[in-house]
């Protein structure tokens, strides 16, 4: 199927940044995320501050966003990797500090378990930079009980929504 037949899907992913400018890192990706083919932004949650879980190194920038795409899932994981390649990302060791990670929260309704994509991210739900700012544009996808087994978590609302 050529990208003009399919339809689109509309798929929430997660951006996380902590090492040099992180937030113009985030607010740079988005970008470049809103330009991909067969892709539209649809929203784009505030950015957070939160410290680093499993892991060292200073705090992150984290947001969450939400587009309509007709690119199928491993055709946005490659093109989401090509961002994070041109932002600088090393992967020394697991949970290095990174200049840019884009996962894919969810994929519409889809369920994936390759060797390389998992959706729904297998753990978004142990994590409230991801839960906070995806309850912000998609109230409907995140539970009042999920948010509360999260609610030790230090989340700081940095600014406003973008669009
Ligand atoms: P993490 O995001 O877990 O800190 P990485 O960004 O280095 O780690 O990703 C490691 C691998 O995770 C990627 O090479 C990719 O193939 C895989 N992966 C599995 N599921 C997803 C997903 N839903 N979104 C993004 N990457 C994923
Ligand atoms: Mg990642």
């Amino acid at each position: 199927m050529t990208g003009a037949e399919r339809s689109e899907v509309q798929v929430y992913l997660a951006l996380g940044a902590n090492l040099g400018d992180a937030q113009a890192s985030v607010l740079a990706a988005i970008q470049s995320i809103a330009v991909l083919p067969d892709t539209r932004l649809i929203a784009t949650s505030s950015l957070y501050r939160t410290a680093p879980i499993d892991a060292t190194g200073p705090d992150y920038v984290n947001a969450v966003i939400a587009v309509a795409t007709r690119l199928n899932a491993p055709e946005l994981l490659v093109h989401l990797q090509r961002i994070e390649n041109q932002a600088g990302r090393a992967r020394p060791y697991r949970n290095a500090p990174r200049t840019l990670d884009l996962d894919i929260l969810l994929y519409g309704d889809a369920r994936i378990g390759s060797a390389t994509l998992q959706v729904p991210h297998p753990r978004m739900n142990e994590r409230a930079f991801v839960l906070v700012p995806l309850a912000e544009i998609a109230q409907d996808r995140v539970s009042k009980d999920q948010l509360m087994a999260v609610g030790a978590q230090l989340i700081e609302r940095l600014a406003a929504p973008l669009h």
